[in-house]
């Protein structure tokens, strides 16, 4: 589980996190969305230790990551995260993507790190590329791989920031796809995403973030259908 207390950061005078409470149950799906600016990539980035917060509490699955960062590295072998722009190494292959981080941080030895990663990539469907470098892969492709990547750290918990919204439209479908078996499958995931779709499919619950603080949330359906505040009615009227 993520467990959020009164989560605060402030980037000089701007105070970009005013206060977020918010639990993510273990096996729960949560679609985080709001304007640019409101604070949802800062959030999803404290939570794995990317930045600092400056106030409340940040703990992962029992584990509490200190606002000095004790703890980060604990809390990094429990999260995984898939980012916008898929943040690829660009001078390995798409094997040695997905078996760097393995045999450096867990010390799995070459062939059982190839293994892992094989597994991984023929869940995301993109074994056969195994040999390629990032540059020769689609951006669906290469978010698939970047998914397979996190995956092979074994994490228990998936943190997505906007992994579709770079991607071109016809390669939007086979990301949400993979998402959403992983989702099937049981992963706890926490993901910043605008694709109504899948939040409808996928979500437990909807949360929306505005101006750094949670303004609404609820299931998916009346999250779209039936939003309460103004600013969330606002918010969707300007997204559809
Ligand atoms: P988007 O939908 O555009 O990705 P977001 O909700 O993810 O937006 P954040 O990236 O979390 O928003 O940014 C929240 C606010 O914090 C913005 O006003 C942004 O300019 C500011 N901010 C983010 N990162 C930094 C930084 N490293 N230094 C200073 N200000 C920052
Ligand atoms: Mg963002």
């Amino acid at each position: 589980a993520i467990e959020l207390r009164d989560l605060r950061k402030r980037y000089g005078e701007q105070e970009v996190l005013r206060g977020v409470t918010l639990t993510v149950e273990r096996g729960e799906k949560i679609v985080l969305c709001g304007p640019s600016g409101s604070g949802k990539s800062t959030l999803i980035r404290c939570i794995n230790g990317l930045e600092r917060h400056d106030g409340g509490t940040i703990a992962v699955n029992g584990v509490t990551l200190e606002a000095d960062g004790r703890g980060v590295q604990d809390v990094r072998r429990e999260v995984g995260m898939v980012f916008q722009h898929f943040n690829l190494f660009p001078h390995m292959t798409v094997l040695e993507n997905c078996t760097f981080a393995p045999r450096q941080a867990l010390g799995l030895s070459a062939a059982a790190a190839a293994e892992r990663a094989m597994h991984h990539l023929a869940r995301v469907r993109i074994a056969d590329q195994a040999g390629k470098f990032p540059a020769q892969l689609s951006g669906g492709q290469q978010q698939r791989v970047a998914i397979a990547r996190a995956l092979c750290m074994d994490p228990r918990i998936m943190l997505f920031d906007e992994p579709t919204s770079a991607l071109d439209p016809e390669m939007v479908a086979e990301v949400l796809q993979v998402m959403e078996e992983l989702a099937a499958q049981g992963m706890t995931m926490l993901c910043v995403t605008h694709e109504m779709g899948f939040a409808r499919h996928v979500a437990d619950r909807c949360v929306f973030l505005d101006g750094g603080e949670i303004v609404e949330q609820a299931g998916a359906e009346r999250f779209f259908v039936a939003p309460e505040s103004d600013r969330l009615k606002r918010f969707l009227r300007q997204m559809l």
